[in-house]
C-alpha cells in the first residue's frame, strides 16, 4: 500500500527546483497535501520557488517598503525558505482555513507566520515560508 497524495507545478522548472526547497517547507506542503485531499479541497499546485535576486528586485521595483531579501532567493546552504501556491483554485473560505492550518500546526518562534495569501502585484497567492535554520 502506498500514500497516494499529489502536488503540482505550475512550470517544469519548478519540478527541478523542488529539491532545492527547505525539507521543512517540503513537509508542510505534502501534509497540506494530504489535508487538502481529506478535506475534498484541489490538491496544492506550485507557482514560485527559485528566485534569483536580480528576479526578486523586478517584482518589488519602484515599491516603498520593498524587503532588502526574500525566503525565495537561496540561502548559503543553496536551499530556499519559501515556496507559493496557487490560491484561486480555492474558495475564499478554503484559504482562510488552509492558512489557519498551517499557522497552527506549524508556529514560528519569531510570531511570523509561516503561511500567508498575498498580493505583491503577481496576483493572490499563498506563501509558505520556514525561518532561517540557523
Ligand atoms: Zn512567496
Amino acid at each position: 500500500m502506498r500514500l497516494a497524495v499529489g502536488i503540482a507545478f505550475k512550470r517544469p522548472r519548478h519540478a527541478h527546483e523542488w529539491l532545492a526547497v527547505d525539507p521543512r517547507i517540503r513537509a508542510i506542503v505534502l501534509a497540506l497535501a494530504e489535508e487538502c485531499d481529506r478535506r475534498g479541497y484541489a490538491s496544492p499546485i506550485v507557482t514560485s520557488i527559485l528566485r534569483t535576486p536580480d528576479e526578486h528586485a523586478r517584482i518589488y521595483a519602484g515599491r516603498a517598503n520593498a524587503p532588502a531579501s526574500s525566503p525565495h532567493i537561496a540561502d548559503p546552504r543553496g536551499l530556499v525558505r519559501a515556496v507559493d501556491l496557487r490560491s484561486h483554485i480555492y474558495t475564499p473560505e478554503q484559504v482562510a482555513t488552509l492558512v489557519a492550518w498551517m499557522n497552527q500546526h506549524w508556529p514560528r518562534a519569531d510570531k511570523r507566520p509561516t503561511a500567508l495569501c498575498h498580493n505583491v502585484g503577481l496576483g493572490m497567492h499563498f506563501h509558505v515560508q520556514v525561518p532561517p535554520a540557523f
